[in-house]
């Protein structure tokens, strides 16, 4: 019979991705219903044949390309887990960056935060959960994406409010104090679409016209209307668009228009206030 160790090391070297033994380990503690410190713990353990059979039937969609997160239908962000499915994208820890910056940015204990194209709830959820005093709302355009995201607020008994909108139409003007987005950023013919994980997930989170700046460029619009003087407008883009990005927000008048990296080191995130004389 094979052990924990023997079968994790092998499942290893048959998945073809970046984190293929972090795969193999959620999915082997999946399969045997543990937390994977279980999996460090007992490495010479072996693995009943039943339990063989569920993991081998997990390690075969991974092989094939399936997400982690799909086949086992959650995924970590923040402090949070959250449920996932092919509605919406997966949140990356780069987006942790955005949480964050938020957070620092914004040392209010009361206000007014919208989350756009909110995907599973991540960015708005690990806000609250941070700030339960700041009002967060958040919106996506499409219906599967809300319920996910008002699925994941109960299931993590945080108090935010979704709702199905196209960016930030319907929201009234000068409402709030921060407009935070991780919206499609990536150009339709960027050949990493066709690779990986990503092919799993749906292109309406992915991809953006314009060299994928089109999305960027309506919300920092849009954001204009709905932020109140002295408001953040915070933005996810992909490691070559920091300057173009910066570039738009200067051009529609925003102040202090900084960029961050994410831990990767590459520019994640842009923000800009806007100013007091704004009209
Ligand atoms: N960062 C993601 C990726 O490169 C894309 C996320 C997005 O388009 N918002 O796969």
């Amino acid at each position: 019979m094979a052990t924990i160790a023997e079968t994790i090391n092998e499942a290893a070297a048959s998945i073809a991705s970046d984190t293929s033994r972090l795969d193999a380990e959620l999915l082997l503690a999946h399969a045997l219903g543990v937390g994977r410190s279980y999996l460090f713990t007992w490495p010479d353990r072996s693995i009943a044949d039943a339990q063989l059979m569920t993991f081998n039937t997990l390690l075969a969609r991974r092989v094939a390309g399936e997400p982690v997160a799909h086949i086992l239908g959650c995924q970590g962000f923040w402090s949070l887990q959250l449920a996932v499915n092919p509605s919406t994208l997966i949140p990356r820890p780069d987006t942790e960056v955005l949480v964050e910056t938020a957070l620092s940015l914004c040392r209010r204990d009361t206000l007014d935060v919208i989350d756009l194209g909110t995907g599973t709830g991540a960015i708005a959820l690990a806000l609250k959960s941070e700030r339960p005093r700041w009002r967060v709302v958040a919106t996506d355009a499409s219906p599967q994406a809300c319920r996910l995201a008002r699925s994941n607020a109960q299931a993590n008994q945080l108090d935010i409010n979704v709702f199905c909108a196209d960016w930030l139409h319907g929201v009234a003007d000068e409402s709030m104090d921060v407009v935070l987005s991780n919206p499609p950023y990536i150009d339709a013919n960027d050949p990493h679409l066709n690779q990986g994980d990503v092919r799993f997930e749906p292109l309406s989170a992915l991809v953006a016209d314009g060299a994928g700046l089109a999305d960027l460029r309506s919300i920092a619009e849009q954001a204009l209307r709905v932020l109140r003087p002295g408001g953040h407008l915070l933005m996810e883009h992909g490691y070559d668009q920091h300057e173009a990005v910066q570039q738009i927000l200067k051009r529609l008048g925003y102040c202090d228009v900084n960029s961050v990296k994410d831990y990767g080191g590459q520019w994640r995130v842009t923000m800009g206030l806007k100013g007091y004389e704004h009209e």
